[in-house]
């Protein structure tokens, strides 16, 4: 199967100003979870890599924020176009180098072109106000970018996570470093291409590879305005606080353990399909995938829907590997560890050859009963296509259940009561709520974004609070002389 630079081997170099630059680091290996093999090298970018983009994005930016937001935001009318014109390209290579299905990787890039017609409303949505505040005082409020910034984003999205910020913070009129996963390189030197092509100028976009010493490097670098990090909670926290302390702004978004509750006025079929298309889609590697669901009294015959809907996943057909050998041996553990604690597995995802599969990392849906939140699969982050059930007797418990998660991305509620859907909403303690909606993600105008341990800092990654994050305010407040005459301005 063809893949531009992954097939032919090529080293996944830096981005910067405009062109592809080798770094000065060590390089290591990309390997594909469809075959555990390696199908390109990164860089292990040094401080000198870094300090070669921040230059060359200083250099950008005066020129870059000087021209108009309509300006700006025709570069992302001809990138959006870029990006339909690629989209089978882009999903091929998401699919090689993250793993997940075509179809999968096709509806992410979807998403990024959502971004981006969102950045290209900016000229819209940035008009400043003005006020006559006093007799012959006009004040007005005029937004600037920040100057150079940068994200950081993990694997699980190679195109979208990084397009949550990129149309965004450029279409405001600031120049971005972005630091991808080093497992999924490719993406982002593509996405870099199509921005060039999009005729973004040398120097507003650039790509520096890595993994922590360059994320540390990014917080620590005086010149940096801003960080976007996206990945688990403890490195977003980490991130969160070396950022703050050199004086930047950061949000920085972490990892989640999403709740569904089914109640017994639920919709059996459409419950059980939306539950474990929740749980399974991208093999589970979502931060709004379902990772519990609680089972309000008697919902028996939706958890046998259940566990037929998951039987139909058949790994290498319609649900992808997981990232590596470790996040597969990690999953088993925790599936494992949950039996040995007395759960029961009612589907089992555990006994995927790899041989059969090419040496890809696969493992299959597994659906697990009798799951008690005292046990670490209740509470941790698992990060692959299983379910765990906890059974509870009415929604007071459920939410209970739900608000002592240190987490808060998601939850979700599957009922036909507008009661119990209100009552949950206002209850449940996370930034995104599904009603029968299982990935509850807010489509723009609307922004991302979930609340304690699953972000650090304020507002969400996209839609309006995202403009706030991206820009300061500047107030010009302006008295003229009343007396067309003098034509000066009074003291
Ligand atoms: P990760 O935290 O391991 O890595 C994220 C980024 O941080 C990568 O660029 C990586 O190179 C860098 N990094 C890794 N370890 C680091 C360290 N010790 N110090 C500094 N930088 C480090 O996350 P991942 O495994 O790539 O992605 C999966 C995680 O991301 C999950 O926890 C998932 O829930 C979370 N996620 C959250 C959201 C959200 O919107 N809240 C969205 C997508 C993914």
């Amino acid at each position: 199967m063809p893949i531009t630079a992954a097939e032919s081997g090529k080293p996944a170099l830096n981005h910067i100003d405009g062109k592809l630059t080798p770094s000065l680091g060590p390089s290591q290996k990309v390997v594909s979870p469809l075959t555990g093999r390696a199908i390109a090298e990164v860089a292990l970018s040094t401080v000198d890599d870094l300090n070669s983009a921040v230059q060359a994005a200083t250099a950008a930016f005066p020129a870059w924020s000087g021209r108009t937001a309509r300006q700006r935001a025709a570069v992302f009318y001809n990138y959006r176009q870029q990006l339909l014109k690629h989209v089978d390209e882009l999903a091929e290579l998401i699919h090689w180098e993250n793993g997940k299905l075509v179809e999968e990787a096709r509806a992410e890039v979807q998403r990024a072109i959502e971004v981006t017609e969102f950045a290209c409303s900016l000229p819209q949505l940035i008009a400043g106000q003005v006020l006559e505040v006093s007799p012959g005082v006009e004040c007005r409020v005029d937004r600037a970018p920040l100057g150079v910034v940068a994200s950081i984003t993990p694997f699980n999205f190679p195109a979208m996570v990084p397009h949550w910020t990129i149309p965004i913070a450029l279409a405001v009129g600031n120049c971005l470093i972005l630091k991808p996963s080093e497992k999924v390189p490719l993406t982002a030197l593509r996405t870099a291409e199509l921005l060039v092509a999009a005729g973004l100028p040398p120097g507003v976009f650039n790509v520096v590879h890595g993994d922590r010493a360059i994320v540390e490097a990014i917080c620590d670098h005086p010149l940096i305005e801003a960080i976007t990090f996206v990945g688990s909670t403890a490195v977003a926290k980490s991130v969160y606080i070396r950022g703050t302390a050199s004086l930047k702004r950061v949000l920085a978004l972490g990892g989640a353990k999403n709740h569904l509750v089914v109640v017994p006025d639920a919709h059996p079929q459409k419950t059980a399909e939306n539950a474990i298309a929740s749980m399974a889609g991208c093999a589970g590697q979502r931060c709004m995938a379902a990772a519990c669901l609680l089972a309000v009294g008697n919902v028996d015959p939706i958890i046998e829907q259940i566990c037929h809907e998951a039987r139909k996943l058949r790994p290498g057909d319609n649900l992808g590997p997981v990232i590596s050998a470790a996040a597969r041996e990690r999953i088993i553990h925790f599936i494992s560890e949950a039996e040995e604690q007395g759960a029961r597995i009612l589907v089992d995802g555990r006994n995927v050859a790899a041989a059969e599969h090419n040496g890809g990392f696969y493992i299959g849906p597994t659906v697990i009963d009798q799951v008690t939140p005292d046990m670490r699969i209740a509470q941790e982050e698992v990060f692959g296509p299983v379910l765990a059930i906890l059974r509870v007797n009415d929604l007071s418990e459920a939410l209970a259940i739900e608000n002592r998660s240190p987490y808060g991305n998601a939850a979700s509620i599957y009922t036909q009561s507008g009661r119990s859907a209100r009552l949950f909403a206002r209850q449940a303690s996370a930034g995104m709520i599904g009603v029968n909606i299982g990935v509850p993600v807010p489509l723009e105008p609307f922004g991302f974004g979930g609340w304690n341990q699953s972000r650090f800092g304020v507002g969400d990654i996209t839609g309006p609070s995202s403009v706030d994050f991206w820009t300061k305010s500047k107030k010009v407040t302006s008295r003229w002389n009343p007396d067309q005459s003098t034509g000066q301005l009074t003291d």
